[in-house]
């Protein structure tokens, strides 16, 4: 079949790469001008690592990724208060199955597992998509018009594809309270090699991670009932600005840098809720179809486990695309909600309430390098309750 997926991040590329495993024709169409690099880093487990040893993948992400040897919680004048070794405790409690690795590194490594065999768009997408039960018409922004049996959004959290086949995204979209701005700087100091130093107040968190290359990566999280500008740079860090410049410890001198940041990202941590991810000939992964917002830790395993199953569904059905969709949503609907909502009661530890919260989680924090607390922490959620299907062939 000829599918359209739209959306080269972490689960458009994996889609692709698994549909021309399968003998089918897939073109993926980005927005972008072209790969994006930069940005954040993500921890990566579960279902998704499988799928990304299944692809031969592990290896060049662990090469690419970071381990870092401390989380440590600090005070306002930088005194540590807790730590813990992440390598012991979570890559203990995952079994060696994680790695954490900047997310255009991932993105980029599971594009260059198809070897340029899978036509790619850039700086394009679409305009319209019209379903008449045999194919999808899709017009595109620059005016081209083309036929595919399938289309697949890949598009992320605001997906465009979602809009158009399901209506917009307010109809589906649970906000989690906290706003999120990751950012990275040049020759910030201090560093602190391999070190993941948190500084956590009432509303607010803020995480520093030293990155190669002299860049410094920063993810703040805050409470925020407001709106959140959408497409304006100068306007989000303001909106930083304002809201952290209380906050005490680095962050006066992170916030002075801000105008310098190399990328900046910024957005309501949200999650999306379908009943089903597919109208017709139109499906949904990743993000688009059920993004459990960063608090859940795992938005890129399960977008990457999410365009494996979907691929292998189509495969087993032998075309059968309704029957493949419903495959699809059966094996992961209820993984997914499970982490969705186990994500909701996760704020707390991120940007705490009041000061009881600030306290219980610091306390939490500090007790994480004792086993029982580990596992009681995060344990289970290191186990994807889910069986893959076997890895298709022809
Ligand atoms: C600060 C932060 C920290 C995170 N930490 C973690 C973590 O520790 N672990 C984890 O697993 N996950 C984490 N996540 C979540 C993770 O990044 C996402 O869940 C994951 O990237 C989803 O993959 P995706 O392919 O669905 O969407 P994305 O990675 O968002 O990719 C979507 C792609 O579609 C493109 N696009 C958008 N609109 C269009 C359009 N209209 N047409 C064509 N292309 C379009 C975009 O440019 C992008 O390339 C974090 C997220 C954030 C913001």
């Amino acid at each position: 079949m000829r599918v359209l997926v739209v959306g080269a991040g972490v689960a458009g590329p994996t889609l692709a790469y698994w549909l021309m495993r399968t003998g089918h024709e897939p073109t993926l169409v980005e927005r972008a001008p072209r790969l994006r690099d930069g940005g954040y880093v993500v921890d990566f487990w579960g279902a998704g690592f499988d799928v990304a040893e299944r692809m031969g993948i592990v290896p060049r992400l662990r090469e690419e990724g970071y381990r870092f040897r401390e989380a440590r919680e600090v005070s306002k004048s930088g005194r540590r208060i807790a730590h813990f070794d992440p390598v012991h405790v979570i890559e203990g409690a995952a079994a060696g199955r994680y790695v954490t690795v900047g997310r255009s590194d991932l993105a980029r490594t599971i594009y260059e597992a198809m070897d340029g065999a899978v036509e790619t768009i850039f700086d394009d997408t679409v305009e319209s998509l019209t379903d008449d039960g045999d194919r999808v018409l899709v017009r595109f922004v620059s005016g081209a018009e083309r036929e595919f049996d399938l289309v697949v959004g890949a598009d992320g959290l605001h997906s465009r594809v979602r809009d158009l086949a399901f209506g917009p995204e307010r109809e589906y979209e649970r906000y989690l309270g906290i706003t999120v701005a990751a950012f990275d700087l040049d020759g910030y100091r201090p560093r602190d090699e391999l070190v993941a130093v948190m500084h956590t107040e009432v509303g607010a968190q803020t995480l520093r991670l030293a990155l190669r290359d002299g860049a410094t990566m920063f993810c703040c999280m805050f409470r925020h009932d407001g709106d959140v500008p959408v497409d304006d740079l100068p306007a989000q860090k303001e909106l930083l600005r304002e809201r952290l410049s209380d906050v005490g410890w680095e962050l006066p001198g992170i916030l002075t840098q801000l105008s310098q940041a190399r990328t900046f990202y910024m957005d309501r941590a949200s999650q999306i809720l379908l009943p089903s991810w597919s109208r017709g000939r139109i499906a949904l992964i990743g993000d688009a179809a059920a993004c459990p917002s960063l608090l859940a830790g795992q938005g890129s395993a399960l977008a990457m486990a999410e365009a494996y199953v979907l691929a292998c569904a189509l495969h087993d059905s032998g075309g059968d695309h309704r029957a493949a969709f419903s495959a699809y949503h059966a094996r992961l609907a209820t993984l997914v909600r499970t982490k969705q909502d186990a994500a909701v009661g996760l704020g707390a530890a991120f940007a705490p309430r009041n000061r009881f919260q600030l306290l219980l989680r610091d306390a939490v924090f500090g007790a994480m390098g004792l086993p029982f607390v580990a596992h009681l922490a995060m344990g289970r959620s290191f186990r994807d309750p889910v069986e893959l299907p076997r890895v298709p062939t022809g």
